[in-house]
């Protein structure tokens, strides 16, 4: 329990890393923080107006991990916008936005 408790902070401290990265303008061959290999990627969405992700992928391994931010990241550009992470972040999404009976 120790063991897989200190691998996950480990994990959490290196997905930290990758929005560091992000904000320094970095965002392809990142270290991943499964297999520390370097083929992490940062990507944003902003599946509704004001709602924004940073998506952490991986090309190596399975590691994807995403993180809900509370404003639009400084980093946050057209080009590191990504179609189908925003497409799975609105069906997320759509269940609230519909929630209330269209009056
Ligand atoms: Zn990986």
């Amino acid at each position: 329990m120790t063991i897989s408790t200190t691998q996950n902070q480990d994990r959490v401290r290196r997905g930290i890393a990758l929005l560091k990265e992000a904000s320094k303008g970095r965002f392809e061959n990142l270290e991943c923080p499964d297999c520390l290999k370097p083929g992490a990627s940062v990507w944003v969405t902003n599946p509704v107006p004001d709602e924004y992700r940073t998506w952490l992928l991986c090309a190596f391994c399975d590691f994807h991990s995403h993180v809900i931010n509370s404003g639009k990241p400084a980093y946050f550009t057209e080009d590191r916008r990504r179609a189908d992470l925003e497409e799975r972040d609105r069906a997320v999404l759509n269940p609230m936005v519909f929630k209330k009976p269209l009056e």
